[in-house]
């Protein structure tokens, strides 16, 4: 595929019929982190389509449910009629009902905002429960409280109803049907207590409470196909969190969208090409990078090494010396030059010394910039992806730095690449040093 341009017109010779459709649409595509956009949708490569549909068809949404969430969020030439080929072979996405505009919504116009309106009712007896609806008529953001059979009194109803208004606050009118635990002065208390303004739908009408109706209907379809593996509870759950991010056919934006003022985090945003994804790849490139490079320091016995010191304040943190023997793959018995003790040391921890080598005594920036990781305590490890830079455990000092490039002044040109740091990992106040150069005597 061009990177760079796009012919002005397709020959009618253009063998290349998979790239057509990309065509139609060419410049509105882009590349962001090596994934391929159109718009806001991620285009999914051939290999990951079959996933991508698997995920889109949990809890049976039907087509129309299937094909408003893929817009929002991904999109392939033909998206569409593979969405078709799957719902034609599910039962239960066959009985999903066509989406017609049968409600009538004129005896309740829309509130400007969320959380004014509420519309309430009860479904069930259905999978040995009842089942206590509640839907904003703004957003359409849906409440399901389950409740046992027989326990839909109206202390039950208060019950559920305090908690929602626990989190959103009290809602300014409610329409519920003529069910008794409505109709009780019990609950008109409440609502007079709470400043809510009662409302009743037509008795025999149940249409006038039809958002509330309606979305029963689509509750009942999703619980009855799913849920018999994983249990009510969960698939109570999944129904809902999808069906509050998918787009409402009434509004054409998200339930939780207009609800939450924000688009809550769901697997379809995995679909989406992320800066932290791309950091996480070039820390894995770092981590090659780095082990390669590692190898490829060919240490041997004998050899004259610069070996990490950690011993005293004023001492360099390079000091010459020679290895003297081997202790498993990366571990060396080193000497500091004119001493007797022997130190244990890691690889990592030793250089070959060549005439040109100088000795960096304090370049605590430099190190900081350069190397793959940064001092334990600059780091809350929980928010990184498992890389193990050592293999061996270390017996003395362990390591705060490990030294992946040779230092500013050495000839060597660096050979990692510099890591990409997400500046939340910053956590420490620590003092930099500027860097000093090492002068010998
Ligand atoms: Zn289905």
């Amino acid at each position: 595929m061009h990177r760079t341009r796009w012919p002005d017109h397709l020959s009618s010779g253009f063998k290349q019929d998979d790239l057509r459709p990309f065509f139609r649409i060419r410049h509105e595509l882009t590349v962001l982190h090596d994934c391929l956009l159109w718009g806001q949708r991620t285009i999914i490569p051939t290999a990951l389509r079959a996933k991508a549909l698997s995920q889109l068809h949990k809890t049976h949404p039907g087509k129309n449910g299937m094909q408003r969430l893929a817009r929002r969020y991904f999109w392939w030439p033909k998206l569409d009629e593979s969405i078709a080929t799957i719902v034609t072979e599910c039962d239960a996405c066959c009985q999903v009902l066509p989406e017609t505009p049968a409600v009538p919504l004129s005896q309740w116009p829309r509130p400007d905002r969320p959380w004014k309106r509420i519309h309430v009712d009860f479904a069930g007896p259905f999978k040995g429960a009842m089942w206590f609806i509640v839907i904003d008529a703004h957003s359409r953001w849906p409440e399901i409280v389950k409740m046992a059979i027989g326990q839909t009194t109206s202390s039950h109803v208060i019950q559920a109803l305090a908690t929602m208004f626990s989190r959103y606050g009290f809602a300014e009118e409610l329409v519920s049907d003529n069910g008794t635990q409505f109709t009780s002065q019990e609950f008109a208390q409440w609502c007079r207590a709470h400043g809510v303004k009662h409302l009743f739908t037509a008795p025999y009408h149940p249409q006038s409470n039809g958002l509330a109706e309606r979305f029963v209907a689509t509750f009942k379809q999703a619980m009855l196909k799913s849920g018999e593996e994983e249990g009510i509870d969960i698939c109570l759950l999944k129904f809902l969190q999808r069906y509050r991010i998918t787009p409402h056919p009434a509004t054409d934006e998200a339930p939780a969208e207009l609800f939450l003022k924000r688009t809550p985090r769901s697997q379809f945003d995995l679909f989406f090409p992320t800066a932290m994804h791309a950091m996480e790849k070039a820390r894995m490139k770092d981590k090659l990078h780095f082990d390669k490079g590692t190898k490829e320091k060919k240490l041997f016995v004998g050899a004259d090494v610069l070996i990490r010191n950690y011993k005293g304040k004023d001492k360099p943190r390079w000091v010459r010396g020679a290895i003297i023997g081997q202790k498993g793959t990366v571990n060396w018995e080193v000497k500091e030059k004119g001493r007797e003790e022997i130190w244990m040391r890691h690889s990592n921890q030793l250089r070959l010394a060549k005439s040109t080598d100088s000795i960096d005594v304090e370049n605590d920036a430099y190190e900081t910039l350069n190397s793959p990781t940064t001092s334990s305590a600059d780091i809350d490890y929980s928010t990184l992806p498992a890389i193990h830079l050592n293999e061996d455990p270390f017996e003395e000092p362990p390591p705060t730095q490990i030294e992946v490039n040779p230092p500013e002044d050495s000839n060597e040109p660096p050979s990692t690449p510099l890591p990409v740091e997400p500046p939340t990992l910053r956590r420490s106040a620590r003092a930099r040093r500027p860097p000093q150069a090492y002068s010998p005597e």
